[in-house]
C-alpha cells in the first residue's frame, strides 16, 4: 500500500512555542550546536522535563525526594548525572506505579529478559519520538526530504500496532511516501523487489528501512534473482538488530558487502547506516557517515556502572542510561538494556557532540543485579 504523506495522517508539529518542541521541529540542525550552547539547551530541557515529571507523577516525585535531588541542584549538565532513574523492569510489571493519563495508549515490545514492557504515550510524546526520527535523517547525507519515496520491510501501522520496532519504521509513512511489504505477517521477498523497483520509478532516491534480518534475506534474493537497479539511488537504514536471528547475525563488513552488490551502492558510509532505539526510550538515534550513533541536546546520556550505578570514567564501558526530555505521558529516565560508551566532542564526520557505541545487550545475571534492586527499595 502506498501513502501519501500529505493525506490518511497529517504529520502535526506541535506548537514550537517550548524550548523543548524548537529544538526538536525547529528548522535548525540539532546535531550542528556549538558545544556551549548544546549543553545549555540540554540542561534547560531536562530540568524542565524534570519537573514536568515530578508535579504529575507522586511515584517519580517520591523517588527524586529519596535521591534528595531536587531541580535547584541540577546547575550543569554533569549535575544531571544525579537524576534518578527507572529500571526498565518498571515498565514490565503488571501494575506499574507509573501514572499514565487517560489518552496514552502502550507501545509494547518484549526485551531480552523475555518479558513484555508496556510503555504508555499520548499524542505528544509520539510526535516528538516522530520528531527525533526527522532530527536524525539530518545525519544521512543521501536522504533528502523532498526526493526519497521509503520501502518500508515491516507493516503497515495499523498491523504494526503491537510491536514496538515495526511500529517506529511505520511512522516514517507520516512524513514520507512509503510502501510497506509485510501483509498478514508474510514478507514475500519477490514481491518487495518488485515494489523497490516500483518505488525508484517513482522517486529519485530510495530508503529501504527495516530490520538487518529482512534486508540481508532481501539483499541475498536480489543478488540470486539478478534484480539490478541504477547505481547509487538507494540508501539502507536498518534497525532493531538482529533478535533472534542472533545466529544468523553477519559481521557489518560482510552486511555491507551483500547490501552493496545487491542494491548498487557504491559507499556503504554513506548510504548504509544503522538507528538505535529501545522501547522504553523515546528517541531513535542514528548513525553518522563515521558510523557513530548522535545523541540529540533533549537526551542526556550517563554511562554507568551496572552492579553500583556509578558513572563510569570517559570513554568507558559500562550500562548506557538516559534522561529523554522528550515523553510527556511517562518520566522516560531510564536505566537501559545495553552495555556502550559514551564520546563527547569531535567525530571523525566532523560534527562536534556526543555519540554512543552500543556493545551488547546487558545479560540476565547483570540486570537483574541493580534492576530489581532498585525497584524493590525505591518504588511503591
Ligand atoms: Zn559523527
Amino acid at each position: 500500500m502506498t501513502v501519501d504523506a500529505a493525506s490518511a495522517f497529517k504529520y502535526e508539529k506541535l506548537d514550537a512555542v517550548t524550548p523543548l518542541d524548537r529544538v526538536i521541529f525547529g528548522s535548525a540542525d540539532p546535531f550542528a550546536l556549538a558545544q556551549r550552547d548544546e549543553e545549555t539547551i540540554r540542561l534547560a530541557v531536562v530540568r524542565d522535563a524534570v519537573d514536568f515529571h515530578a508535579a504529575r507523577d507522586p511515584s517519580y516525585r517520591r523517588w527524586l525526594t529519596s535521591a534528595a535531588v531536587g531541580v535547584d541542584e541540577l546547575q550543569s549538565v554533569k549535575d544531571l548525572d544525579r537524576v534518578p532513574q527507572l529500571p526498565t523492569a518498571i515498565f514490565k510489571r503488571r501494575n506499574s506505579p507509573l501514572v499514565h493519563s487517560a489518552e496514552a495508549r502502550p507501545s509494547r515490545s518484549s526485551g531480552t529478559l523475555g518479558t513484555v514492557s508496556a510503555v504508555w504515550r499520548d499524542h505528544t510524546t509520539t510526535q516528538r519520538l516522530l520528531g527525533s526520527v526527522k532530527a536524525g535523517l539530518r545525519l544521512i547525507d543521501s536522504w533528502y526530504e523532498d526526493e526519497v519515496h521509503v520501502v518500508n520491510l515491516g507493516p503497515d501501522r495499523q498491523e504494526a500496532a503491537g510491536l514496538w520496532f515495526a511500529y517506529v519504521m511505520s511512522l516514517l509513512e507520516i512524513v514520507f511516501p512509503t510502501t510497506h511489504c509485510v501483509k498478514a505477517d508474510v514478507f514475500d521477498k519477490t514481491a518487495t523487489l518488485q515494489k523497490l523497483s516500483n518505488a525508484l520509478g517513482a522517486a529519485p532516491s530510495v530508503g529501504v528501512v527495516g530490520p538487518p534480518m529482512l534486508v540481508a534475506d532481501l539483499a541475498a534474493t536480489a543478488l540470486r534473482t539478478r534484480w539490478s537497479c541504477d547505481a547509487d539511488r538507494i540508501t539502507v537504514v536498518t534497525a532493531g538488530g538482529w533478535k533472534r536471528a542472533v545466529g544468523e547475525a553477519l559481521a557489518r563488513d560482510e552486511f555491507d558487502d551483500l547490501v552493496c552488490r545487491a542494491f548498487g551502492v557504491s559507499d556503504p558510509y554513506r548510504d548504509v547506516r544503522d538507528a538505535f532505539n529501545q522501547v522504553e526510550l523515546n528517541t531513535v538515534l542514528f548513525e553518522c557517515r563515521a558510523r557513530r550513533k548522535h545523541v540529540p541536546p533533549w537526551v542526556h546520556v550517563t554511562v554507568r556502572d551496572p552492579v553500583a550505578l556509578l558513572p563510569v570514567a570517559p570513554e568507558s564501558y559500562g550500562l548506557l542510561s538516559y534522561l529523554d526530555a522528550s515523553a510527556s505521558s511517562y518520566p522516560c529516565f531510564i536505566v537501559g538494556d545495553d552495555i556502550g560508551m559514551l564520546r563527547d566532542g569531535a567525530c571523525p564526520c566532523g560534527r562536534i557532540g556526543r555519540t554512543v557505541e552500543i556493545l551488547r545487550r546487558v545479560r540476565r545475571d547483570e540486570s537483574w543485579g541493580c534492576a530489581l534492586k532498585m525497584d524493590s527499595d525505591v518504588v511503591r
